[in-house]
């Protein structure tokens, strides 16, 4: 029997994908859940994580003409009641505060008190509250377009959680936006979709398909919903992230008129776009190996770490100045958006230990120095992602650690392509179909299917049949499906314009 490898994280990833998924998060310190049911608190790794998504994601805004603006967290019921289908597709996870203060008991505990004339949501997206604002922001066709983004928390009450793929409470950004036209606003609708794709694959190693959302999986009250998805490595879909053309139906919910160049009154078309935390588990996800998370250099939290190995205590100080001067070298120099940067981890703890803990934080380069090193002007590194280690000149080192990250990242994005290309296929017989979604082994379904490119109607009931019995759904409807040429249904053999997508979804 061949010896089994021994890996940090347990289970794997074939073992029991979800579990080794919670095991990432936690062994990687990203994450851990809180006393507050369905609620995380991000560690500081994670936190600087998504500091650097935001400000990838925010240059990007600003650089496409958008401003950051704040609104409140909590939304007035009678707002949301304002758009009908906005009301259904979130009534059924809202937070609701219905009182403004709290009284102490003759049992000695503390009970809600002040009942609110009005209850408040706390809000799932703020497409409402934003609207109100707006209205009052826009009157002239001369005040538009309205291009403002936010960064905040929003809440929605989710029965099954998991960190950063599905909790009650997370972070993100959404931007909103009104305009003069339909054009412009669908204009706007596909800008930041290709914005969303353009952060994932570029700063997140993370190819993914763009197109349309089919009617059922649309966002409530939008007219369409354009989204991002990738292949995660159990090759599962991951929605990361949606752009909506809401048409003018908010602008009417919540009264944006503008007096239009001709002089009469019109509504505005507006738009809204997010993503959120959920970035970080797609990056888990894509990423991620048996031994830890691994994280694309140009969003890693740190890019290097130096080891010093200390076997006598009478080397320390001279392995410390010399991990210092390496470090000062390194910081000078420039990857993508920032410097270089550099942690130099001298805790009194077990060397191997402590080397496994950033192969399991997934920094991108971690570089061992000890007195044979230093003798040597070098040290010995290792490459997260391919695992390669050398030993290598420290002049080298420092000159190459860019090209070095540069790799990392484009390997990185090139791997996920792969993999993602390995797991894509096309059906046309629905029995094919139906057994690339059925798990040969129903005892360990995890890592079993991909994305089946096939033929549909366009009709629900072959949609709902199909989820119904596989649990799979159209991700997305391709924009340039008319190349894949005209066909029949997978599943009922009527006409189909072309192929979408087929997948198991988180
Ligand atoms: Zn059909």
């Amino acid at each position: 029997m061949a010896k089994q490898k021994k890996t940090a994280i347990t289970p794997t990833r074939d073992e029991n994908y979800p579990e080794w998924y919670q095991q990432v998060v936690r062994a990687a310190e990203l994450a851990e859940n809180s006393d507050v049911r369905g609620c995380m608190v991000i560690k500081p790794w994670g936190y600087a994580l998504w500091e650097n998504i935001q400000r990838g994601l925010d240059k990007m805004f600003k650089e496409t003409g958008h401003v950051n603006a704040y609104f409140p967290l909590f939304i007035p019921k009678s707002y949301l009641e304002k758009e009908a289908e906005h009301v259904e597709g979130f009534a059924k996870e809202c937070a609701v505060v219905t009182h403004h203060r709290l009284e102490l008991g003759e049992d000695g505990k503390l009970h809600p008190a002040g009942e609110l004339e009005e209850p408040l949501i706390v809000r799932p997206t703020s497409e409402t509250i934003i609207g109100a604002t707006f209205a009052k922001w826009v009157q002239s066709y001369r005040d538009l377009p309205l291009l403002i983004n936010q960064w905040a928390n929003v809440v929605r009450w989710e029965m099954r959680t998991r960190l950063f793929l599905r909790t009650a409470e997370f972070l993100w950004q959404e931007g909103h936006t009104a305009h003069e036209t339909e054009a412009e606003a669908w204009e706007e609708t596909r800008k930041m979709l290709e914005v969303y794709k353009t952060f994932a694959e570029d700063y997140m190693a993370m190819p993914v398909l763009t197109g349309e959302k089919t009617a059922g999986e649309r966002f409530p009250g939008a007219v369409s919903t354009l989204c991002i998805e990738a292949m995660m490595q159990d090759r599962k879909a991951l929605q990361a992230g949606t752009s909506h053309f809401l048409g003018q139906n908010f602008a009417k919910a919540s009264g944006i008129q503008y007096a239009a160049r001709e002089g009469d009154k019109e509504f505005a078309w507006t738009t809204s776009w997010g993503v959120s935390t959920r970035l970080i588990g797609g990056m888990i996800m894509t990423h991620g190996d048996d031994d830890g998370m691994v994280m694309p250099p140009r969003l890693a939290p740190s890019h290097v770490v130096l080891l010093p190995i200390i076997r006598q205590e009478e080397d320390r100080e001279a392995i410390l100045a010399y991990c210092n001067e390496i470090a000062a070298k390194l910081r000078t120099q420039r990857f993508h958006e920032r410097e270089v940067e550099v942690v130099i981890d001298a805790r009194d703890i077990n060397a191997g230990e402590k080397g496994w803990g950033w192969v399991k934080k997934g920094i991108p380069v971690r570089a061992e120095v000890g007195p044979r090193d230093m003798a040597n002007h070098s040290v010995f590194m290792a490459r997260r992602d391919t695992g390669e280690k050398k030993g290598i000149d420290k002049d080298e080192f420092v000159a190459t650690i860019a090209q070095t990250l540069e790799d990392i990242q484009q390997g990185m994005l090139q791997k996920a392509r792969d993999y993602r290309a390995a797991y894509t296929r096309e059906f046309d017989s629905y029995d094919e179909f139906v057994a690339f979604f059925t798990p040969e082994n129903k005892e360990r379904p995890e890592a079993h299917g991909g994305f089946a490119m096939s033929h549909w109607c366009d009709g629900s009931a072959c949609e709902d049949k199909i989820s119904d019995d596989l649990s799979v759904t159209i991700r997305t409807v391709p924009f340039d499906r008319a190349e894949s040429g005209a066909g029949q249904c997978v599943c009922c053999g009527k006409p189909s314009s072309g192929r979408v997508v087929f997948a198991k979804s988180y």
